[in-house]
């Protein structure tokens, strides 16, 4: 089963689970053949289905791994909070020269929908926090816009620490930090990515050749999550007038996230 698995196929888990305690009160504690090899229509294909048994209680044990497919909230923010640890004082990548605070990333660990930028500026580095400046404003603005509160997604940078100057982070540095990243993303399981800018979108799909102009607003995949690419806030507080595009793209993951297409 899947971790995003359907209210439906939840319903058939609990309505086996249930089963299996029906004939464990009746004292039947044993099954002639692996439950692994019963196919929908209930027919074991076991060569050897007459041998092959299974403990009730194990099945019965196995019961949350089935339904707690995903680990809870708090449980998410723990792992988040151990990440940040293990992080600690990072010196991975020379990143770690110039920045002030290393910026972790904030939001709702449970989050349907995150952001990715590029990496913090001068307030986010002051700070601690992403998206804190001017562009943070906007990007405030756009989640409010979609109906939800900056508590509700996850932000985060591909590198965590501030290029000097805001330069573009170079491969050595966001090849050190993505591995961080993708914990996040592993640890949250967001449904929808949105990058933010070209850096964003390249480094997360691992193609420097794709292009936000050419690839914006389509939906992508990463290791099962869908990426919506969008421009970076940052350029829209220069060329304001692509912010439509943006919220176009919004709009998609929002149906997706609504939707699921
Ligand atoms: S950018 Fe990432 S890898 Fe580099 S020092 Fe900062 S936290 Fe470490």
């Amino acid at each position: 089963m899947s971790d995003e698995s359907s209210a439906p196929e939840r319903e058939m888990v609990r309505g086996i689970v249930d089963v299996l305690r029906y004939y464990g009160a009746m004292g039947i504690e044993r099954f002639p053949f692996p439950v692994s090899n019963v196919k929908a229509d209930g027919v074991s294909d076991s060569p050897d289905c007459h041998t092959a048994t299974i403990d009730l209680d194990l099945t019965v044990r196995e019961e949350s791994a089935l339904y707690v497919t995903q680990p809870s909230p708090s449980e998410k923010a723990k792992q988040l909070s151990a990440l940040r640890d293990k992080i600690g004082d990072c010196a991975r990548c020379k990143l770690s020269a110039g920045r002030t605070n290393i910026v972790f990333g904030e939001g709702n660990p449970d989050a349907r929908l995150m952001f990715i930028g590029e990496g913090p500026g001068e307030d986010e580095d002051l700070q601690g926090r992403p998206f804190v400046g001017k562009a943070g404003v906007l990007l405030t603005r756009l989640i409010e816009k979609m109906e939800l509160r900056r508590e509700d997604v996850y932000i985060a940078n591909i590198v965590k620490c501030r290029p000097p100057g805001n330069r573009e982070p170079a491969q050595d540095e966001t090849g050190s930090c993505r591995g961080f990243l993708e914990q996040q993303i592993e640890i949250i399981r967001p449904a929808v990515i949105m990058t933010l800018g070209n850096v964003a979108l390249q480094t997360l799909m691992n193609n420097p050749a794709l292009k936000i102009s050419a690839v914006r607003g389509k939906l992508l995949e990463f290791k099962g999550h869908t990426v919506i690419p969008t421009f970076h806030p940052a350029y829209l507080l220069r060329n304001p007038a692509d912010k439509w595009k943006t919220w176009a793209d919004a709009q998609k993951a929002l149906e997706k996230l609504h939707h699921g297409h």
